[in-house]
C-alpha cells in the first residue's frame, strides 16, 4: 500500500491543529502574547486525553507486570548526573544558519549537499559553518543573578536518568531481583532548534519511559522481547498498524550510550516520524554513574553465587505528547453519513479507543422540557462514578451527536419520553452510529462490556 493510500483518512496537520484548538484539546502557549515557541497548553479535552494515555500506558507497563514498579523523580537533578550521562558533552544538534534569509536549520535534517555546498534549502543563500548546539536548558539555582557556574542546574532532557540514580534505592526498598523494570512518566525539556508540526517536537514535553534491568548476556533476548511488547501495545490501542514501522538506527545514528536501537515510526500527515525508541543502553549509564558518583552500583546476584555485576538496561521511551498527536491523527476520520433524523451530510469523527477517549459517555435529553433534562442529569449522575461523562442539552439531537463524534466520545445515551414511561434509554455507538434500546439499570455493565470488547473496524 502506498503512503497516500494509507492516508485516505483526510487528516492533515492543518485540520488536526484547528480541530484541536476549536474543541479545546490543545492551545498555543501564551497565545494572547503572540504565542511561545515550542510550548503548548492542553485544554479540557486535551488534558483528559493526555491523562488517559498516561493511565493506559501505566496499566500496560506497571499494573500488568509483577516485576515492574513506578517512580516519580525530580526534574531538577544534581548537575554531575548530566556529566555522567554524557549529555553535557554529547547532547548536541548540528546547527546552521542562512546568512541571507536568517532561517535556522538542523544540519542533519536538510539535504547533505546543502550542508557541503553551504547552500540554503529555502532561499539558496549562503549557510554558516555547522556548529554544535547543546539541547539542555541551563539555569541557576539559588539567589544568584550572575553566570556563576557553581550554581548551574539543568532541566532534565530525559526522564531516564532519574530512574538510573534510583535503581539501588528501589532494589533495596522493594527487594527487586533481575530482571526488573522501573517506569516513569514526566516532563522533559529540550532546547529544540526547529519546533514545527504542532506538538510533534516541542521544548517542553512529556515522556513515558520504562527501564528494564537485565543480566549481561540476556540483553539481546530482552531487547527483542520489549520490541515485541511495544508493538503489541499499539495493536491493543487499535492503531492503524499499516501506519507503523520499525527503523533500526544505523552506526551513524546510534546515541552515545546505545548498543542497538530501533524506533517505532508512525506515518504522520507530514511523513514517517519517530514515535518511540527501544534501546539497548548496555551498561553505559550505570558504569558512568559508578565512576562519577564513586558509589558501587553493581547488582549482587543471590541466585548466582552472589556474583556482582552491572546490569544491562533495555529502555522503551515514548513521547506522551507525541503519542497524543499520533492518536489525533490516527483517530481522525471524515465520513459521509445519513444519520437518523439528519439529512445526508459529512461528519468528522475521532475514532479513539474507548479506553483513552477523553469522554466515555455523553448523556443527552431529547428535549429540555417535560422533565427529560432532570431525568438525563439523574442518569448521568449514576454513571459518573465509573466513567468520564458529559451532558449536552443544547440544539438538535443530530447536531449534538456530531459534536460528540468530533470529540471522540464512543457512546451517547439519549433520554426521551419512553425513558419517562418505562426507564429505557437509547445507546448510540460512535463508529457504526447504530442505536440500541436498553433499561437504564443495564447501562453501566453494558458500557464496561463494550469498552473491553472494543475492536476498531473503520
Ligand atoms: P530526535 O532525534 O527526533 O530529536 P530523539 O531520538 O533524541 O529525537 P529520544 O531521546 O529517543 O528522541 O526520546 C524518546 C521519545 O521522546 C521520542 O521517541 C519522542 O516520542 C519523545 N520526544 C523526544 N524529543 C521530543 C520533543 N522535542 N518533543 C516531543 N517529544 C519528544
Amino acid at each position: 500500500m502506498s503512503e497516500s493510500q494509507i492516508y485516505q483518512g483526510a487528516a492533515t496537520m492543518d485540520k488536526i491543529t484547528s480541530l484541536a484548538k476549536r474543541r479545546g484539546f490543545v492551545f498555543q502557549s501564551s497565545e494572547i502574547y503572540g504565542g511561545q515557541n515550542g510550548a503548548w497548553d492542553y485544554g479540557p479535552l486535551g488534558v483528559e486525553l493526555k491523562n488517559r494515555i498516561a493511565r493506559n500506558w501505566w496499566k500496560e507497563m506497571v499494573q500488568l507486570h509483577d516485576e515492574i514498579v513506578g517512580l516519580d523523580a525530580a526534574i531538577l537533578m544534581h548537575p554531575r548526573v548530566w556529566e555522567a550521562s554524557g549529555h553535557v558533552e554529547n547532547f548536541t544538534d548540528p546547527l546552521v544558519d542562512c546568512k541571507k534569509c536568517k532561517t535556522r536549520f538542523r544540519a542533519d535534517q536538510i539535504p547533505p549537499e546543502c550542508v557541503s555546498e553551504k547552500k540554503c534549502p529555502e532561499c539558496g543563500g549562503e549557510l554558516t559553518d555547522t556548529r554544535k548546539f547543546n539541547l539542555m536548558f541551563k539555569t541557576h539555582i539559588g539567589p544568584i543573578e550572575s553566570n556563576d557556574d557553581n550554581n548551574v542546574i539543568y532541566l532534565r532532557p530525559e526522564t531516564a536518568q532519574g530512574i538510573y540514580v534510583n535503581y539501588k534505592n528501589i532494589i533495596q526498598s522493594n527487594r527487586m531481583k533481575l530482571p526488573f523494570g522501573i517506569a516513569q512518566i514526566g516532563k522533559a525539556f529540550r532546547n529544540e532548534i526547529v519546533t514545527k508540526n504542532f506538538i510533534f517536537r516541542t521544548c517542553e514535553f512529556e515522556q513515558m519511559e520504562m527501564q528494564y534491568f537485565v543480566k549481561p548476556g540476556t540483553d539481546v533476548e530482552w531487547f527483542n522481547e520489549w520490541k515485541k511488547r511495544r508493538w503489541a501495545y499499539y495493536e491493543k490501542l487499535g492503531i492503524k498498524m499499516e501506519r507503523l514501522r520499525w527503523h533500526q538506527h544505523g552506526a551513524d545514528e546510534l546515541a552515545h550510550y546505545a548498543k542497538d536501537a530501533y524506533d517505532i515510526e508512525y506515518l504522520f500527515p507530514m511523513g514517517w516520524k519517530e514515535l518511540e525508541g527501544v534501546h539497548n543502553r548496555s551498561q553505559y549509564d550505570l558504569t558512568r554513574h559508578t565512576k562519577y558518583s564513586g558509589k558501587d552500583l553493581q547488582y549482587i546476584d543471590q541466585d548466582d553465587g552472589n556474583k556482582k555485576y552491572i546490569p544491562f538496561i533495555i529502555e522503551t521511551s515514548a513521547g506522551l505528547t507525541r503519542t497524543l498527536l499520533m492518536l489525533l491523527c490516527d483517530a481522525y476520520d471524515e465520513e459521509k453519513v445519513a444519520d437518523k433524523g439528519v439529512e445526508d451530510d459529512w461528519r468528522t469523527v475521532l475514532r479513539f479507543h474507548p479506553a483513552i477517549a477523553p469522554v466515555t459517555v455523553a448523556v443527552l435529553p431529547l428535549q429540555k422540557k417535560d422533565g427529560l433534562a432532570e431525568l438525563a442529569r439523574d442518569i448521568r449522575a449514576g454513571l459518573r462514578e465509573d466513567f468520564a461523562t458529559d451532558y449536552d442539552q443544547g440544539g438538535a439531537i443530530g447536531r449534538r451527536y456530531r459534536r460528540q463524534d468530533e470529540a471522540g466520545t464512543p457512546f451517547c445515551v439519549t433520554v426521551d419520553y419512553e425513558t419517562k414511561e418505562n426507564g429505557s434509554v437509547t445507546l448510540r455507538f460512535r463508529d457504526s452510529m447504530e442505536q440500541i434500546r436498553l433499561p437504564r439499570e443495564e447501562l453501566a455493565s453494558r458500557l464496561f462490556q463494550e469498552i473491553k470488547a472494543y475492536k476498531r473496524t473503520k
